[in-house]
């Protein structure tokens, strides 16, 4: 199912045009550096959704996309605060790691989504509500900023699932992939996770309601002013019914990890997955040449528009230069070919042996790797995927709901990094910008 929206959206564009989300590792550190301050205020004004969001960070793409770690953006904040004060932020966080981690653990999760999106057809509803044509003002509202700039705050993202769920009763399947496409933090793991926690596949049988009061609460006075006639469709909140699932079994654990052996001939690929390996196990490694592709079928398949295309491609070509800087070697960055043959093609012309890159987490470019895999061992090519030790250490403790995770992440993590952030007050990574 794919649906292209083709309202303008003028006034929006007036509206959030302060909304600038960091393309590059620099950037995404100087925004860090400035949210710093405000991150002891996070728990008391989050939930408000106002124009231009400065309560809460907006860091989603930089660290959906790795151009900053989530490990990274913790140290930061405990650097300058006692961790009770941040607290919420981290488990913020931490919410996008469990996420990540629990699909990790049942990839299968992914592929029934993708499964159950294939069989669901394009329709006149879709598309007036992708068009901003839903029959409700704040959906409406909702709908034109997230198509215009890429981003929803949290709440936003609740209300709008809610009402796709429970009030229009639309598979919640469609709703994931359209967030999919246009936010620009569009992540397997945390998208297709929360869509399912709102039609209650997640925590089975408990589904999340918008309710008007909340709006009222949370909504920015003088937009809510405006989109007053929205309010009603809130007022009273059915829920639909969750569709009866089973748990879902864990079927990987962290047991396939590839070591790495030095050798001379090794390329470095990156990918959209992790852009900072300059900040990983890699960083101290040899390379002969690096590579850094996009992944644009899946590009194609899920009908990113052109904002989202011409964003990620900037963050690319931003990995591509800090890579050249850090490892002096020939880097290459393709963002218009597919990445399997384009692979196959550099590290045949380089004679590599190994082609060593980060693995990707579950989603579309971690399909495409038995098909990369192939190729590449036709041509006497290995493929070694390298994990981060952080993600590894976590991974396990996803067996359960987040507060198990939480609890058991605090207890073994946090002792360490709350320590080495004391021990350590110049961290050589977290050189702010002026
Ligand atoms: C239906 C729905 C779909 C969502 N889809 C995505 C998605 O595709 N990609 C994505 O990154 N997040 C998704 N989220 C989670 C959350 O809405 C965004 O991460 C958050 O709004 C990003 O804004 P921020 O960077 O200002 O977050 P902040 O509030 O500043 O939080 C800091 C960081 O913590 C992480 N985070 C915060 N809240 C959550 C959360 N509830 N779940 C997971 N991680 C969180 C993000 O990495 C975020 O950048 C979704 C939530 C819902 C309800």
């Amino acid at each position: 199912m794919i649906i292209t929206c083709a309202v303008p959206f003028a006034s929006y564009i007036t509206l959030y045009s302060a909304m600038i989300f960091p393309s590059s590792r620099i950037e995404a550190l100087t925004q860090l550096g400035g949210f710093i301050p405000l991150a002891a205020l996070y728990a008391r004004d989050r939930n408000h959704v106002k124009p231009g969001h400065a309560s809460v960070s907006r860091l989603s793409p930089a660290i959906r996309h790795r151009l900053i770690t989530e490990q990274e953006v913790v140290e930061a904040v405990l650097r300058d605060h006692p961790f009770g004060r941040v607290q919420k932020f981290i488990q913020e966080v931490y919410w996008r790691r469990y996420w990540k981690s629990w699909l990790a653990l049942r990839p299968q999760v992914w592929s029934d989504y993708l499964k159950s999106l294939s069989g669901i057809h394009d329709s006149l509803v879709f598309r007036s509500i992708e068009n901003a044509q839903s029959g409700n003002a704040i959906i409406d509202h909702f709908i034109r900023e997230l198509v215009t700039t890429g981003y929803l705050h949290n709440h936003a993202r609740m209300w709008f699932a809610a009402w796709w769920v429970h009030e229009a009763r639309l598979p919640w399947q469609a709703g994931a992939a359209f967030f999919f496409r246009h936010l620009l933090d569009g992540d397997p793991a945390s998208n297709t996770l929360s869509w399912r926690w709102v039609a209650g596949l997640q925590t089975p049988g408990k589904t999340y309601l918008a309710r008007r009061s909340n709006l009222e609460k949370y909504m920015d006075p003088e937009q809510i002013s405006s989109l007053s006639n929205g309010l009603a469709a809130f007022e009273n909140p059915q829920s639909l019914p969750p569709e009866l699932v089973g748990k879902s079994p864990m079927t990987c654990t962290n047991e396939q990890v590839d070591t790495l052996t030095l050798s001379d001939g090794d390329g470095l690929w990156i990918h959209e997955e992790d852009l900072a390996v300059e900040n990983s196990p890699l960083a101290k490694h040899v390379f002969s040449t690096v590579l850094v592709t996009a992944d644009v079928d899946s590009w194609k398949n899920h009908a990113f528009p052109n904002s989202k295309i011409d964003w990620i491609s900037a963050a690319l070509h931003d990995a591509g230069i800090r890579a050249e800087q850090h490892w002096q070697v020939s880097t290459r960055v393709e963002t218009k070919v597919a990445h399997v043959n384009m692979i196959l093609q550099w590290a045949k012309f380089h004679n590599l042996q190994q082609v060593v890159t980060l693995r990707p987490d579950v989603g579309p470019l971690n399909d495409s790797l038995p098909a990369l895999h192939a190729s590449l061992v036709d041509a006497g090519i290995r493929l070694i995927l390298i994990d981060r030790p952080e993600d590894l250490q976590i991974r396990q403790f996803a067996s359960g709901g987040f507060f198990q995770f939480w609890k058991l992440t605090q207890k073994k993590l946090f002792a360490d990094s709350i320590a080495s952030v004391s021990s350590k007050p110049q961290q050589l990574w977290i050189d702010f910008p002026q």
